[in-house]
């Protein structure tokens, strides 16, 4: 007979289906490294760019908000942390070297189990997105007088709630295309600058069963994370990006669901896994 199980199968870590909308957990990682040398940054970001992230997200109570950074030890990141995060944000610049490889992979591996992660600005060659990427992410870029206008080029996503036909950046870092990123899911936002470039601002991918969404904006001399739309876009986007289902992404030795004939070569059956 065929029918439902009412059990969650034992490979699901973590359902929120069965949940009713219990508070997304949302950590705000930051390099906290521009802060602390460059007195411009430093006075823009006085408790650092991470903190200015996440007082744009806290207020709500369906969401609860933490902040870490890269000096902490295990850069903030050890497994109960990252195993109590729902959608992760990330911001760096100047130290990505500096993010020890297996914390990087730790981070791509929950992403495929099913955590959200928000890539920010100079995050584009941040190590988690690369891995999950698997392309250069490479892009042109100039720090000179450009005013950015990111288009809203997909306004009935998620991402795009509450935002205009575009809205204006007075002073931004332009980046320009081709940004060597592979092919994006969807397209939510389209920047031009003064300078005449264009570039994919705001695009997702999944990956496993994480979602990730990398937005532009964010140049840590400018007052960015104080900008109504650009707060509204990242809100946006970790709700958008919150875990329906977290699971383990390894390879399963699996149990026939029905009987199998009598296998002649069982003693010569290969005892190495798949890992
Ligand atoms: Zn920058």
């Amino acid at each position: 007979m065929v029918g439902v199980n009412p059990t969650i199968p034992s490979f699901i870590l973590h359902s929120n289906i069965f949940a009713m909308n219990p508070p997304l957990r949302v950590l705000v990682w930051g390099e906290f490294r521009h802060e602390k040398t460059n007195p411009k940054v430093g006075a823009l970001y006085p408790d650092g760019m991470h903190e200015a992230i996440a007082a744009g997200l806290r207020g709500s109570d369906d969401v609860s908000v933490a902040t870490t950074t890269l000096d902490e030890p295990e850069h903030g990141l050890t497994d109960d942390v990252l195993g109590n995060t729902d959608v992760l944000i990330w911001w760096g610049h100047k130290a990505h070297a500096d993010v020890k490889d297996a914390i990087a992979k730790k981070v791509q591996q929950r992403v495929l189990e099913g955590m959200g992660l928000v890539v920010l600005h100079s995050a584009h060659v941040a190590k988690p997105f690369l891995l999950l990427m698997g392309t250069s992410c490479a892009l042109k870029w100039r720090e000179s007088s450009d005013k950015e206008r990111l288009w809203n080029v997909n306004p009935s996503h998620p991402i795009a709630a509450g935002i205009g036909d575009y809205f204006e950046l007075p002073r931004e870092e332009m980046y320009g295309e081709p940004f060597g990123i592979p092919t994006p899911d969807e397209l939510i936002f389209i920047s031009w600058f003064t300078g005449g470039e264009v570039f994919r601002s705001g695009a997702t991918w999944q990956r496993g069963h994480g979602k990730v969404f990398y937005f532009r904006p964010g140049h840590e001399t400018y007052p960015t994370y104080y900008d109504e739309n650009v707060l509204k876009v990242i809100a946006n986007a970790v709700r958008w990006a919150r875990p329906s289902l977290q699971i383990a992404d390894v390879c399963v030795n699996a149990k026939p669901l029905e009987p199998l004939p009598e296998d002649p070569e069982a003693d010569s059956r290969s005892e190495v896994g798949h890992i």
